[in-house]
């Protein structure tokens, strides 16, 4: 109590996006929040806001049953623009690690959905060694551990596999490829670190902000190679 009293005296609450004060459990301060948009409808194949009307379209768009994806479902929290994209550079970029928290915490309601629908391991998205190397963290795997505490029971055994992939390739950030030459960037970019582990899991794969997929398709696959039987995908953002 008296560390977490010492913490809150050190480290104010500050909205994650423009740095203004806020009350301890809110990521973003009221004005940043008219800029943060909650995919609530989203698709479960490709996590886009699902723009059926419901007619026998079921949970997924009519892109994702004509070409579906490798995982077999997706779950997004935000929409990528106005405060989420800078909350989420700002821990990227900017030095502010802690931000993982107030972040992972938005995570942490789909991490808990995924978790009750039976996945049983949970691994980031990698960075490549030179790039973690850089940046001092994998934002990926710090989003996931937060949600994960949050999401667990308690008595439960934690279900996070930190190095369960590893990024073998160093790719350029994707920018604005064409989906086809994303998949080509990304392909063969990973590889699974000790393959039993994956077999026969169901593994929830996560990232901060899913593109257009490439990446978490890329390491979707490899989990299956590896012998995963099934692989879910989360991500805080969603660019649409
Ligand atoms: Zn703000
Ligand atoms: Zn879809």
């Amino acid at each position: 109590m008296l560390l977490r009293l010492a913490t809150r005296l050190l480290w104010p609450a500050r909205c994650a996006a423009c740095n203004a004060f806020v009350p301890e459990d809110k990521a973003f301060c009221q004005d940043c929040e008219l800029s943060v948009s909650e995919l609530e409808q989203a698709c479960h194949g490709c996590g886009l806001p699902n723009t059926n009307d419901g007619r026998g379209g079921g949970r997924r768009c009519h892109g994702c049953r004509d070409k579906p994806m490798p995982f077999s479902r997706v779950w997004t929290v935000l929409a990528y623009g106005g405060a989420t994209t800078q909350a989420i550079l700002h821990l990227k970029h900017g030095r502010r690690r802690h931000l993982a928290r107030p972040l992972g915490a938005l995570l942490a309601p789909a991490v808990a959905a995924a978790i009750n629908s039976g996945v049983n391991a949970l691994c980031p998205v990698p960075l490549h060694p030179r790039r973690l190397r850089q940046r001092g963290f994998n934002q990926a795997l710090d989003l996931l551990r937060v949600a994960e505490r949050l999401a667990r029971r308690p008595a439960a055994r934690p279900l996070v596999i930190p190095d369960g992939l590893r990024r073998i390739r160093d790719t350029p950030a994707l920018g604005w490829e064409s989906p086809a030459s994303r998949r080509r960037i990304v392909d063969g970019a990973f590889a699974v670190r000790r393959p039993e582990w994956a077999e026969g899991r169901r593994i929830l794969l996560v990232d901060d902000v899913m593109t257009t997929g490439a990446t978490l398709a890329e390491c979707t696959r490899v989990l299956l190679r590896a012998g995963a039987a099934e692989v879910e995908v989360v991500a805080l953002a969603r660019v649409c």
